[in-house]
């Protein structure tokens, strides 16, 4: 007997398909992060509906609770919510119009958790509102072991009364939900602070390559600059150098953790915005070309710490 039988919840759509509980909510996109959230939505109470183009996507999401759907208009039909985790802006515009708008009924709410640029989430709940349905932008912190363990961080953009609606199936896959504004407000948030993140992860190895060029033991100068001005998440929570600070990818030879492509991901999305609103970002242009060296050397995959590594001329 397999997970989802276990939890009695396995069930195939009825012809309205209309599973009994309180809530049923569509969740299309069940990749690295979607997986996840899917299940713990499951393990909250609510009835998922899932749908994937991967067949093993959706295997997995059945043995965590969910129910197959064959497409995302059948996913979507009877849906009192729709929460999509996919990769970028023209897969949300797509899913959102060819299937979303069509099938779901009168009164759905719609959250993309998705990261995705900002004018595509504003024009995806401009057209969903259009519709007369309410729709967030929710995009999240924290990667796959948050979306395991319901602990990610959402982002959320949209209009007050969609936002509430949304909040307590965000809380049931994360440990933070803030209201960032209006529509795209949570796509903005996200990508501020992840070309943050990026250009203070730089700043952070290269000082700590320079600091061991000069002479200075890294542990010596994790001491002094931890509890000094220089002090940043990226060192005293993240630490780019193995050995020092607390346990982090770069102890694992910069294995897990977060991407390399996808911080390049977010930086892009970055300076896309800041063209778009004439803002100025000579850190986030520089971070973005010193994480394209990083992929270009076949790095992607690897956590977003091994700059270090780069910038150490290994
Ligand atoms: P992923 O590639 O693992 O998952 C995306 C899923 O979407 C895949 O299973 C794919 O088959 C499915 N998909 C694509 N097009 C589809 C369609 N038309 N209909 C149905 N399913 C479709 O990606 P992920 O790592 O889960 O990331 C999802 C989103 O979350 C991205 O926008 C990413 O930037 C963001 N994000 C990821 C992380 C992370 O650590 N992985 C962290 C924060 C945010």
């Amino acid at each position: 007997m397999d997970a989802a039988a276990r939890h009695g919840r396995r069930r195939r759509l009825n012809a309205r398909g209309s599973p009994d509980m309180t809530q049923t909510i569509a969740f299309i996109g069940l990749g690295n992060m979607g997986g996840g959230m899917a299940a713990n939505l499951a393990k909250n109470g609510y009835a998922v509906r899932a749908f994937d183009l991967s067949e093993d996507a959706l295997a997995r999401a059945e043995e965590h609770g969910a129910m197959r759907a064959a497409s995302a208009a059948e996913a979507v039909t009877g849906a009192d919510a729709v929460v999509t985790m996919l990769p970028a802006g023209k897969h949300v515009e797509s899913v959102y119009t060819d299937a979303v708008f069509g099938a779901a009924k009168p009164g759905a709410l719609f959250l993309d958790c998705s990261t995705i640029d900002v004018a595509t989430a504003r024009r995806v709940i401009e057209a969903a509102t259009a519709r007369g349905f309410g729709m967030v932008d929710a995009p999240v912190s924290g990667g796959i072991a948050a979306a395991n363990g319901g602990t990610l961080t959402f982002m959320v953009g949209g209009a007050d009364a969609a936002f509430a609606q949304a909040r307590p199936i965000l809380s049931a896959m994360g440990k933070a939900v803030i209201h960032a504004g209006g529509a795209g407000n949570g796509q903005a948030a996200k990508i501020c602070n992840n070309m943050l993140l990026g250009a203070t992860m730089v700043a952070t190895c290269e000082s700590f390559a320079m600091a061991r060029k000069l002479g200075l033991d890294p542990q010596t100068f994790y001491d002094i600059s931890s509890v000094s001005s220089g002090q940043s998440w990226s060192m005293t929570s993240y630490c780019p150098v193995p050995g020092v600070g607390p346990q982090t990818p770069a102890d694992n030879g910069y294995q897990g953790g977060f991407a390399v492509g996808l911080m390049l991901k977010d930086l892009k999305l970055a300076i896309e915005a800041a063209a778009s609103v004439g803002a100025s970002v000579p850190m986030g242009n520089a971070a973005e070309a010193l994480y394209q060296l990083l992929a270009n050397r076949g790095e992607a995959g690897r956590d977003f710490s091994c700059m270090i590594e780069m910038l150490e001329g290994k």
